[in-house]
Protein backbone atom coordinates (compact mmCIF):
# COMPACT_ATOMS: atom_id res chain seq x y z
CA UNK A 1 0.00 0.00 0.00
CA UNK A 2 1.37 3.20 -0.80
CA UNK A 3 0.96 5.61 2.31
CA UNK A 4 1.73 8.55 3.91
CA UNK A 5 2.75 9.23 7.55
CA UNK A 6 2.13 13.18 8.19
CA UNK A 7 3.87 13.71 12.17
CA UNK A 8 7.14 11.47 11.96
CA UNK A 9 7.60 11.66 15.67
CA UNK A 10 7.78 8.74 17.74
CA UNK A 11 4.75 6.79 17.00
CA UNK A 12 4.65 8.08 12.94
CA UNK A 13 8.23 6.82 12.91
CA UNK A 14 7.97 3.66 14.46
CA UNK A 15 4.74 2.70 12.42
CA UNK A 16 6.28 4.28 8.89
CA UNK A 17 9.35 1.91 10.10
CA UNK A 18 6.99 -1.03 10.32
CA UNK A 19 4.91 -0.30 7.19
CA UNK A 20 8.13 0.04 5.20
CA UNK A 21 10.10 -2.96 6.63
CA UNK A 22 6.55 -5.34 5.37
CA UNK A 23 6.94 -4.15 2.11
CA UNK A 24 4.82 -1.02 1.86
CA UNK A 25 5.64 2.52 -0.11
CA UNK A 26 6.27 4.51 2.92
CA UNK A 27 6.99 8.26 3.16
CA UNK A 28 7.44 10.21 6.23
CA UNK A 29 6.40 13.62 6.19
CA UNK A 30 7.86 15.99 8.74
CA UNK A 31 8.54 19.68 9.89
CA UNK A 32 11.59 18.69 12.17
CA UNK A 33 14.37 19.10 9.85
CA UNK A 34 17.06 17.65 12.00
CA UNK A 35 15.10 14.85 12.38
CA UNK A 36 14.35 14.86 8.37
CA UNK A 37 18.09 15.09 7.46
CA UNK A 38 18.97 12.10 10.18
CA UNK A 39 16.56 9.57 8.53
CA UNK A 40 17.83 10.60 5.11
CA UNK A 41 21.64 10.28 5.80
CA UNK A 42 21.33 7.02 7.34
CA UNK A 43 17.79 5.60 7.52
CA UNK A 44 15.40 5.55 10.10
CA UNK A 45 16.58 3.79 13.44
CA UNK A 46 14.07 1.79 14.99
CA UNK A 47 14.63 -0.07 18.12
CA UNK A 48 12.01 -3.04 19.28
CA UNK A 49 11.82 -6.02 20.74
CA UNK A 50 12.62 -7.57 17.34
CA UNK A 51 16.30 -5.80 17.39
CA UNK A 52 17.81 -2.28 16.45
CA UNK A 53 17.79 -1.63 12.85
CA UNK A 54 18.69 1.28 10.27
CA UNK A 55 15.23 1.03 7.96
CA UNK A 56 16.38 2.92 4.48
CA UNK A 57 13.76 1.66 2.15
CA UNK A 58 11.48 4.16 2.99
CA UNK A 59 10.94 8.24 1.95
CA UNK A 60 11.36 11.40 4.47
CA UNK A 61 10.03 14.89 3.12
CA UNK A 62 9.07 17.88 4.28
CA UNK A 63 4.90 18.74 3.76
CA UNK A 64 5.83 21.06 1.18
CA UNK A 65 8.21 18.68 -0.55
CA UNK A 66 5.98 15.44 -0.36
CA UNK A 67 4.11 15.11 -3.83
CA UNK A 68 3.02 11.24 -4.32
CA UNK A 69 -0.51 11.03 -3.64
CA UNK A 70 -1.03 7.92 -0.85
CA UNK A 71 -3.24 5.71 -0.64
CA UNK A 72 -3.64 6.14 3.13
CA UNK A 73 -2.87 8.95 5.12
CA UNK A 74 -1.63 8.54 8.69
CA UNK A 75 -2.11 11.77 10.97
CA UNK A 76 0.73 10.73 13.73
CA UNK A 77 0.88 14.60 15.11
CA UNK A 78 -0.07 15.90 18.78
CA UNK A 79 -3.37 16.51 18.50
CA UNK A 80 -3.03 20.23 18.59
CA UNK A 81 -0.84 20.22 15.61
CA UNK A 82 -3.75 18.49 13.64
CA UNK A 83 -5.13 20.95 11.54
CA UNK A 84 -1.26 22.81 10.80
CA UNK A 85 -0.12 18.98 9.45
CA UNK A 86 -3.17 18.74 7.42
CA UNK A 87 -3.25 22.18 6.18
CA UNK A 88 0.65 21.61 4.66
CA UNK A 89 -0.26 18.33 3.14
CA UNK A 90 -3.81 19.04 1.57
CA UNK A 91 -2.38 18.56 -1.91
CA UNK A 92 -1.73 15.08 -1.50
CA UNK A 93 -5.59 14.39 -0.62
CA UNK A 94 -6.66 13.26 -3.97
CA UNK A 95 -10.04 11.78 -4.74
CA UNK A 96 -9.16 8.12 -3.72
CA UNK A 97 -7.02 8.62 -0.13
CA UNK A 98 -7.91 8.07 3.12
CA UNK A 99 -6.93 9.32 6.33
CA UNK A 100 -6.42 7.53 9.72
CA UNK A 101 -5.92 9.19 13.03
CA UNK A 102 -5.00 6.46 15.65
CA UNK A 103 -4.26 9.76 17.90
CA UNK A 104 -5.03 10.08 21.70
CA UNK A 105 -7.69 12.19 22.74
CA UNK A 106 -11.21 13.05 21.42
CA UNK A 107 -12.47 15.69 18.46
CA UNK A 108 -9.69 13.95 15.93
CA UNK A 109 -12.58 13.24 13.57
CA UNK A 110 -14.46 16.62 13.65
CA UNK A 111 -10.59 17.96 12.79
CA UNK A 112 -9.95 15.89 10.28
CA UNK A 113 -13.53 16.59 8.79
CA UNK A 114 -12.70 19.63 8.11
CA UNK A 115 -10.10 18.72 5.10
CA UNK A 116 -11.91 15.13 3.83
CA UNK A 117 -15.07 13.64 3.45
CA UNK A 118 -16.14 11.82 7.19
CA UNK A 119 -16.77 8.40 4.50
CA UNK A 120 -12.82 8.63 3.75
CA UNK A 121 -11.93 8.90 7.61
CA UNK A 122 -10.78 6.05 9.53
CA UNK A 123 -10.56 6.42 13.39
CA UNK A 124 -9.13 4.81 16.06
CA UNK A 125 -6.85 3.30 18.80
CA UNK A 126 -3.12 2.01 19.71
CA UNK A 127 -1.86 0.81 23.22
CA UNK A 128 2.09 0.28 21.05
CA UNK A 129 4.60 2.60 22.53
CA UNK A 130 7.15 4.83 21.17
CA UNK A 131 9.84 7.40 22.08
CA UNK A 132 11.97 9.46 20.42
CA UNK A 133 15.15 8.86 21.91
CA UNK A 134 17.12 11.19 19.40
CA UNK A 135 17.69 12.31 15.79
CA UNK A 136 15.73 9.49 13.64
CA UNK A 137 15.79 7.22 16.29
CA UNK A 138 12.67 5.46 17.85
CA UNK A 139 12.42 2.75 20.41
CA UNK A 140 9.29 0.77 20.95
CA UNK A 141 9.82 -2.40 23.14
CA UNK A 142 6.50 -4.52 24.50
CA UNK A 143 3.28 -5.04 22.94
CA UNK A 144 0.43 -3.16 21.80
CA UNK A 145 -2.47 -3.57 19.22
CA UNK A 146 -4.96 -1.21 16.97
CA UNK A 147 -8.25 -0.86 16.72
CA UNK A 148 -9.97 1.12 14.01
CA UNK A 149 -13.51 1.24 12.05
CA UNK A 150 -14.55 3.70 9.68
CA UNK A 151 -15.47 7.10 11.37
CA UNK A 152 -19.01 6.70 10.19
CA UNK A 153 -19.51 2.94 10.95
CA UNK A 154 -19.85 1.55 7.49
CA UNK A 155 -17.47 -1.15 7.15
CA UNK A 156 -15.75 -0.65 3.63
CA UNK A 157 -13.35 -2.56 2.14
CA UNK A 158 -10.54 -0.13 3.01
CA UNK A 159 -11.34 -0.76 6.71
CA UNK A 160 -10.35 -4.39 6.54
CA UNK A 161 -7.54 -3.85 4.10
CA UNK A 162 -5.88 -1.11 6.28
CA UNK A 163 -6.08 -3.45 9.24
CA UNK A 164 -4.58 -6.15 7.67
CA UNK A 165 -1.73 -3.86 5.95
CA UNK A 166 -1.34 -2.88 9.93
CA UNK A 167 -1.60 -6.24 11.01
CA UNK A 168 0.99 -7.81 8.02
CA UNK A 169 3.33 -4.98 9.65
CA UNK A 170 3.29 -6.60 13.14
CA UNK A 171 0.92 -4.26 14.61
CA UNK A 172 -1.68 -6.53 15.15
CA UNK A 173 -4.97 -4.97 14.57
CA UNK A 174 -8.43 -5.54 14.22
CA UNK A 175 -11.44 -3.77 12.68
CA UNK A 176 -13.92 -3.17 15.58
CA UNK A 177 -17.00 -1.62 15.71
CA UNK A 178 -16.56 -0.91 19.47
CA UNK A 179 -13.82 1.28 18.95
CA UNK A 180 -15.63 4.60 20.81
CA UNK A 181 -15.19 2.56 23.48
CA UNK A 182 -11.85 1.98 23.89
CA UNK A 183 -11.48 5.71 22.40
CA UNK A 184 -12.80 6.91 25.73
CA UNK A 185 -11.40 4.42 27.78
CA UNK A 186 -7.87 5.89 26.85
CA UNK A 187 -9.34 9.39 27.93
CA UNK A 188 -10.16 8.29 31.05
CA UNK A 189 -6.41 6.53 31.30
CA UNK A 190 -4.79 10.17 30.12
CA UNK A 191 -6.86 12.17 31.84
CA UNK A 192 -6.16 10.36 34.96
CA UNK A 193 -2.28 9.96 34.55
CA UNK A 194 -1.39 12.60 32.34
CA UNK A 195 -3.24 15.85 34.05
CA UNK A 196 -2.30 14.83 37.79
CA UNK A 197 1.37 13.84 36.67
CA UNK A 198 1.94 17.05 34.82
CA UNK A 199 0.33 19.43 37.45
CA UNK A 200 1.97 17.28 40.01
CA UNK A 201 5.57 16.68 39.02
CA UNK A 202 4.88 12.61 39.91
CA UNK A 203 5.59 9.92 38.44
CA UNK A 204 3.08 7.28 37.27
CA UNK A 205 4.22 5.38 40.48
CA UNK A 206 3.98 8.35 42.51
CA UNK A 207 0.37 8.70 42.77
CA UNK A 208 0.46 5.97 44.84
CA UNK A 209 2.93 7.46 47.61
CA UNK A 210 -0.62 8.37 48.77
CA UNK A 211 -4.23 7.21 49.23
CA UNK A 212 -5.48 10.71 47.82
CA UNK A 213 -3.23 10.17 44.65
CA UNK A 214 -4.82 6.98 43.54
CA UNK A 215 -8.61 8.01 44.62
CA UNK A 216 -7.62 11.31 42.50
CA UNK A 217 -7.04 9.10 39.44
CA UNK A 218 -9.92 6.61 40.27
CA UNK A 219 -12.33 9.67 40.53
CA UNK A 220 -11.21 10.91 37.39
CA UNK A 221 -12.22 7.94 35.31
CA UNK A 222 -15.54 7.92 36.72
CA UNK A 223 -15.96 11.45 35.82
CA UNK A 224 -14.99 10.69 32.15
CA UNK A 225 -16.73 7.58 31.72
CA UNK A 226 -19.52 8.74 33.14
CA UNK A 227 -20.21 11.19 30.33
CA UNK A 228 -19.52 8.60 28.13
CA UNK A 229 -21.90 6.58 29.43
CA UNK A 230 -24.57 8.90 28.80
CA UNK A 231 -23.57 9.80 25.51
CA UNK A 232 -24.55 5.85 24.88
CA UNK A 233 -21.25 4.08 25.10
CA UNK A 234 -20.44 1.03 26.34
CA UNK A 235 -17.12 1.79 28.69
CA UNK A 236 -16.23 -0.45 31.05
CA UNK A 237 -15.37 2.02 34.25
CA UNK A 238 -14.30 -0.63 36.34
CA UNK A 239 -11.25 -2.41 33.87
CA UNK A 240 -10.16 1.23 33.34
CA UNK A 241 -9.82 1.85 37.01
CA UNK A 242 -7.73 -1.43 37.29
CA UNK A 243 -5.52 -0.63 34.03
CA UNK A 244 -5.03 3.11 36.03
CA UNK A 245 -4.20 0.95 39.41
CA UNK A 246 -2.07 -1.52 37.61
CA UNK A 247 0.13 1.87 35.59
CA UNK A 248 0.38 3.01 38.94
CA UNK A 249 1.41 -0.28 40.51
CA UNK A 250 4.05 -0.86 38.01
CA UNK A 251 4.90 2.02 35.97
CA UNK A 252 7.60 3.20 38.11
CA UNK A 253 9.63 6.44 37.10
CA UNK A 254 7.36 6.70 34.06
CA UNK A 255 6.74 10.49 33.33
CA UNK A 256 4.03 10.42 31.52
CA UNK A 257 3.85 12.59 28.02
CA UNK A 258 1.81 15.66 29.38
CA UNK A 259 4.57 15.88 31.86
CA UNK A 260 7.30 15.46 29.71
CA UNK A 261 5.78 18.03 27.93
CA UNK A 262 5.47 20.64 30.57
CA UNK A 263 8.96 19.93 31.82
CA UNK A 264 10.01 20.75 28.19
CA UNK A 265 8.14 23.75 28.19
CA UNK A 266 6.05 22.38 25.28
CA UNK A 267 1.79 22.82 24.83
CA UNK A 268 0.45 19.29 25.78
CA UNK A 269 -2.53 17.86 24.42
CA UNK A 270 -5.09 18.61 27.69
CA UNK A 271 -7.49 20.40 24.98
CA UNK A 272 -7.97 17.06 23.57
CA UNK A 273 -8.16 14.69 26.66
CA UNK A 274 -9.70 16.61 29.78
CA UNK A 275 -10.69 19.60 27.64
CA UNK A 276 -12.48 17.46 25.46
CA UNK A 277 -14.65 16.16 28.04
CA UNK A 278 -15.33 18.93 30.15
CA UNK A 279 -16.58 20.30 27.12
CA UNK A 280 -18.80 17.04 26.09
CA UNK A 281 -20.20 17.16 29.59
CA UNK A 282 -20.99 20.86 29.37
CA UNK A 283 -23.31 20.23 26.27
CA UNK A 284 -25.12 17.15 28.68
CA UNK A 285 -25.35 19.76 31.48
CA UNK A 286 -22.90 17.67 33.45
CA UNK A 287 -20.29 19.03 35.74
CA UNK A 288 -16.78 16.91 36.10
CA UNK A 289 -15.68 18.42 39.27
CA UNK A 290 -11.73 16.61 39.71
CA UNK A 291 -11.52 16.64 36.04
CA UNK A 292 -12.36 20.24 35.30
CA UNK A 293 -10.25 21.65 38.33
CA UNK A 294 -7.27 19.50 36.62
CA UNK A 295 -7.46 20.68 33.20
CA UNK A 296 -7.49 24.57 34.69
CA UNK A 297 -4.25 23.45 36.42
CA UNK A 298 -2.71 22.34 33.30
CA UNK A 299 -3.83 25.17 31.15
CA UNK A 300 -2.37 27.51 34.62
CA UNK A 301 0.86 25.61 34.61
CA UNK A 302 1.40 25.93 30.30
CA UNK A 303 0.68 29.69 30.03
CA UNK A 304 3.54 30.17 33.08
CA UNK A 305 5.43 28.11 30.31
CA UNK A 306 4.34 30.98 27.76
CA UNK A 307 4.24 34.28 29.94
P1 LIG B 1 5.73 13.18 18.77
O1 LIG B 1 5.77 14.55 19.36
O2 LIG B 1 6.87 12.26 19.02
O3 LIG B 1 5.56 13.30 17.17
C1 LIG B 1 4.76 14.26 16.57
C2 LIG B 1 5.48 14.71 15.30
O4 LIG B 1 4.62 15.62 14.61
C3 LIG B 1 6.79 15.47 15.58
O5 LIG B 1 7.86 14.82 14.90
C4 LIG B 1 6.53 16.85 15.02
O6 LIG B 1 7.69 17.46 14.43
C5 LIG B 1 5.47 16.55 13.97
N1 LIG B 1 4.71 17.75 13.56
C6 LIG B 1 4.27 18.78 14.31
N2 LIG B 1 3.65 19.70 13.53
C7 LIG B 1 3.70 19.21 12.26
C8 LIG B 1 3.24 19.72 11.02
N3 LIG B 1 2.61 20.90 10.92
N4 LIG B 1 3.46 18.98 9.91
C9 LIG B 1 4.11 17.78 9.99
N5 LIG B 1 4.57 17.26 11.14
C10 LIG B 1 4.37 17.97 12.27
O7 LIG B 1 4.36 12.55 19.24
P2 LIG B 1 3.99 11.00 19.42
O8 LIG B 1 4.43 10.56 20.76
O9 LIG B 1 4.43 10.27 18.22
O10 LIG B 1 2.40 11.07 19.48
C11 LIG B 1 1.60 11.27 18.32
C12 LIG B 1 0.14 10.99 18.68
O11 LIG B 1 0.02 9.60 19.07
C13 LIG B 1 -0.37 11.79 19.89
O12 LIG B 1 -1.74 12.08 19.75
C14 LIG B 1 -0.16 10.83 21.06
O13 LIG B 1 -1.01 11.12 22.16
C15 LIG B 1 -0.51 9.51 20.40
N6 LIG B 1 0.08 8.33 21.03
C16 LIG B 1 1.38 8.33 21.43
C17 LIG B 1 1.90 7.16 21.99
C18 LIG B 1 3.37 7.07 22.39
O14 LIG B 1 3.75 6.10 23.07
N7 LIG B 1 4.23 7.99 21.99
C19 LIG B 1 1.10 6.02 22.16
C20 LIG B 1 -0.24 6.06 21.70
C21 LIG B 1 -0.73 7.23 21.15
Amino acid sequence: MKISIVGAGAMGSMFGGLLAESGNDVTLIDVNDAHIGAIRADGLRLATDSGDRHIKALKVCRPEEATDVPELLVVFTKTLHTRAALSGVKHLMGPDVHLLSLQNGLGNVETISEFIDAKRILIGVTTWPADLVGRGHVHSHGKGVVRLMAADGIARPIVSSVSDTLSSAGLQCTSDATVWAAIWEKVAFNAALNSICAVSGCTVDQLGLTPEGRRLAEDVVSEVLSVAQRLGINVDSDKCKTNVAGAIAQHKGHKPSMLQDILAGRRTEIEAINGAVVAAAARLDMKLTTTETLLSLVRLVEARSFA
